[in-house]
């Protein structure tokens, strides 16, 4: 289905949980109280309706995100239950990959198709201040489980912080050198908790370019733009929401935990859709796609959205 700009909307992020095993800095507040009740999540069998109704309005690829969709009970079936609509469905999943180890291969009979992986540095002690508690041993320990069951073309995702891990792009750049991942260097945007923090904290992607040199662009992969460095195996990516919008290639809509679609990322617009069912859920995802709005306008201030990242689903 094609929004009024003449987008093709074919992704569907869907938001299992806002609740997390870590605390990211720039994700979740200190406290990590989570704003949800139980009651207030959508079940599983609510998730695979709108998962099939959003099929028929044409989504071909949808990712489980979260929180952290590990922590969500029913994962499994749900994976199982989104794959029976239609297998030809490319499901996606975003996980810090802190639990990947335990269900890596349950995740691949479940029909998972591709993961991406969260990791933010290579040293243990900024990683542990990054996620105010995660273990960097279990994240690794989950991209080999990752690649033991299966899963190939796995991306590996950076958010760049000022002054906490701009120093690492090299060593993270490293990881795609000799095995078939794509590192992919994401620019921090400013919404909830990041929304206060001084300028310094906000990387340009430029900063990363700098570090390929003059390497060539091999392609695009979604809003992705994609370098191979010489000499690698995989591929080094630059996601730039804000030095370089790629809001005219925005094929996505999201929906939340409780079940909000919300048409763009930074907008405060959420149409609700509990309670719908058959045609009137499909009608309400339809009007969601209709409403995404051209673009974002981060560059002038920061997202009108009220919701912290975990509530979303990046
Ligand atoms: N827990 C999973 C994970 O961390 O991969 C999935 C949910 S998390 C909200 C999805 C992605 O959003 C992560 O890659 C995270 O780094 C990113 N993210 C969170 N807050 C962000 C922000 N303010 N700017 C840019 N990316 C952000
Ligand atoms: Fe959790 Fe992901 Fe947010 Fe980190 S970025 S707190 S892992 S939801």
């Amino acid at each position: 289905m094609k929004d009024r700009f003449g987008r093709k909307i074919e992704y569907l992020r869907l938001s299992v949980t806002d609740r997390c095993n870590l605390r990211c800095i720039y994700c979740m507040a200190e406290d990590g109280v989570c704003k949800l009740r139980h009651g207030d999540i959508l079940s599983i069998e609510e998730l695979t309706e709108i998962a099939a109704a959003s099929y028929d309005l044409g989504i071909r690829k949808i990712r489980l995100t979260g929180g952290e969709p590990l922590v969500r009970k029913g994962i499994l079936p749900l994976c199982r239950n989104i794959k029976a609509i239609d297998p030809a469905i490319e499901l996606d999943m975003t996980t810090n990959g802190s639990l990947l180890s335990e269900c890596a291969q349950e995740l691949k009979e479940a029909g998972v198709d591709r993961l991406n992986i969260s990791l933010d540095t290579l040293d243990p002690d900024t990683y542990r201040s990054i996620t105010r508690c995660g273990e960097i041993g279990r994240v690794l320990e989950g991209i080999k489980a990752a690649g033991s069951a299966g899963f190939a073309h796995t991306k590996i995702n950076t958010v760049l912080i000022g002054g906490v891990n701009d120093n690492d792009i090299f060593d993270i750049m490293r990881l795609a050198k000799d095995s078939d991942v794509s590192v992919r260097f994401i620019e921090l945007m400013p919404m909830h908790i990041t929304a206060c923090w001084d300028k310094s904290r906000f990387v340009t992607a430029e900063v990363v370019e700098r570090h390929l040199r003059s390497t060539d662009l091999v392609g695009f992969d979604g809003v992705a733009r994609l370098y191979r460095p010489q000499g690698f195996v995989g591929t080094v990516g630059i996601i730039s929401p804000l030095s370089q919008s790629f809001c005219d290639r925005c094929n996505k809509i999201r929906v939340t935990p409780d079940g909000k679609l919300k048409p763009c990322l930074h907008s405060d617009e959420e149409i609700d859709l509990r309670g719908l069912h058959g045609e009137a859920l499909k009608e309400a995802i339809s009007q969601g796609i209709q409403n995404k709005p051209m673009c974002h306008h981060l560059n002038e201030a920061t997202s009108t959205g009220t919701r912290s990242m975990n509530e979303i689903g990046g």
